[in-house]
């Protein structure tokens, strides 16, 4: 879906004396650059960003990983936005649980929806509740700090941990297993998290996907940071890379670039003997059981095949062989997905996304970034998504005007307090923020996350 940026617009058919009252849900990257986008074009309208952590920024604080800072500087960016005159932050509100959709109705002219995924694609498969097993989307919340993650029992005692997805949260997460622990030291990785790392007894770690490395996720910046890292070998199937160096020719950017990477890398790869840690490179396997008594011990594979024309579409077909590897850890990275925040969103669960046409969900209601369109992408195209979705409201609002006068956060205020819910402002997070950099700086660190809600909110109201 391609959206046309609307010029900047001044002049409204609504009646002056009508300030729009929009409610951004969500203050990750998709809520913040719809929130710029509207703000920057509308100035007159009174933008509230509603966020149900105490903290901002969604998955730029809790799904970014903690050794790739630079790709949090969007950050500066929704500070500004945060603290535009016609903009407000207001943390610690659930919507579905505090408020309903239904009162941000009767509130508001618009309600822009963008709160981003909270769910994960489940293999669900036999022996799946053994322990050590856990989804991506956790592992990620247990290290980065989501404060219903921190006690995630991630145990790293074993010597082998599996990954399944060929995703680049799967990089991601093999990255932070194989790293060297003074690497991570001194980024915003949790505290709870770095005391588990630094014990670790992970030496190799499998990555597996259902295809080939025609139909791989991830990306080629991301694969080569990987294959990079020091003190660690790649090891690669010779079978599983037959006929995919004369295929390379076929190919066009940027599948061609990340393909030539795989062909050289298993080209030129020789196991250095003092190499402490593996990458096991693994294709054409699913997960049928996993093994173990108490904890997982090991995973049952069925062998794919791959059937279909289109090289880059193939499918992923079980055959009757199967094997099965020891593992004493394993990470789901199999792709998120959104819930259905309260029932009067019209929601496709199958997707796990909300019913829209270009971001339109309803008379009033609009969707931005993954919620939308589902879990994939870089920040890049949800701020593409966003601002096109932005533009589809401020065309709305020019053409149909507005009716009538609406009360906004005023209204949604009392039905929080009868309910007794703190309402984080953003002086409150920048509270929260400047402890968190004290605390980080008393140990190297950028900041140290606080990763308990009660404590957040203490901050804040202090
Ligand atoms: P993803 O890119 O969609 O990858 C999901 C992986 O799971 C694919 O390999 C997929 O294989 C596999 N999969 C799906 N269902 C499966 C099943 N039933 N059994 C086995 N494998 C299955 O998702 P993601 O890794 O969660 O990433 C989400 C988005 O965030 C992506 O766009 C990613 O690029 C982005 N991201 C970017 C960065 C970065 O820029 N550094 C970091 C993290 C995430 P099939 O192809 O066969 O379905």
């Amino acid at each position: 879906m391609r959206f046309k940026a609307l010029p900047f617009i001044r002049h409204f058919t609504t009646a002056p004396n009508i300030k729009p009252k929009i409610c951004v849900v969500g203050s990750g990257p998709a809520g913040f650059y719809a929130a710029q986008y509207m703000a920057t074009r509308l100035e007159t309208a009174e933008i509230d960003i509603f966020e149900r952590l105490p903290v901002p920024f969604g998955l730029v604080r809790f799904g970014v990983a903690p050794d790739h800072a630079n790709l949090k500087n969007c950050i500066n960016t929704f500070t500004k936005t945060a603290q535009f005159k016609n903009v407000r932050f207001m943390g610690n509100i659930n919507v579905g649980k505090d408020v309903s959709i239904k009162q941000l109705r009767e509130a508001y002219h618009v309600i822009l929806l963008a709160y981003g995924v909270d769910d994960s694609r489940k293999l669900d498969i036999k022996g799946g509740d053994l322990k050590n097993i856990f989804q991506a989307k956790d592992f990620v919340g247990w290290y980065n700090g989501v404060p219903w993650d921190k006690d995630l029992p991630v145990d790293l005692s074993g010597r082998t941990a599996t990954i399944f997805g060929h995703g680049n949260v799967a990089i991601d997460v093999a990255r932070l297993l194989l790293s060297p622990v003074d690497k991570l030291k001194t980024t915003d990785i949790t505290e709870h998290a770095l005391a588990t790392f630094s014990k670790s007894s992970v030496k190799e770690v499998c990555l597996i996907g259902r295809r080939g490395p025609l139909q791989v996720s991830f990306t080629t910046k991301e694969l080569r940071e990987l294959l990079n890292m020091k003190d660690c070998c790649t090891i690669w199937r010779p079978e599983d890379m037959e006929g995919i160096p004369e295929i390379v020719p076929q190919l066009v950017k940027p599948r061609k670039r990340l393909t030539e990477l795989m062909v050289e890398k298993f080209q030129t790869r020789r196991i250095p003997e003092d190499a402490e840690k593996r990458l096991k490179m693994i294709f054409l396997r699913s997960p049928q059981e996993f093994g173990g008594r108490e904890k997982v011990e090991s995973v049952k594979l069925t062998i794919n095949r791959l059937e279909g024309e289109d090289l880059l579409n193939k499918k992923a077909v079980p055959t009757d062989r199967e094997e099965t590897i020891d593992t004493s850890l394993v990470v789901s990275s199999i792709g998120y997905k959104s819930i259905q925040a309260d029932s009067d969103i019209p929601f496709d669960n199958e997707r796990g996304v909300v019913m829209n046409k270009y971001g339109k969900a309803g008379d009033d209601l609009y969707t931005a970034g993954w919620l939308a369109k589902g879990a994939s992408g870089v920040l890049l195209h949800t701020m593409e998504h966003a601002f096109g979705v932005a533009s589809v409201v401020l065309k709305d609002i020019e053409t149909e005007g507005l009716p009538r006068a609406k009360p906004g956060f005023e209204q949604i205020a009392k039905i929080l307090d009868e309910k007794n819910v703190q309402v984080v402002r953003w002086e409150d997070w920048l509270k929260i923020d400047q402890f968190e950099k004290n605390e980080g700086q008393k140990v190297n660190k950028p900041r140290e996350k606080v990763v308990d809600v009660e404590q957040m909110l203490k901050i804040a109201a202090a």
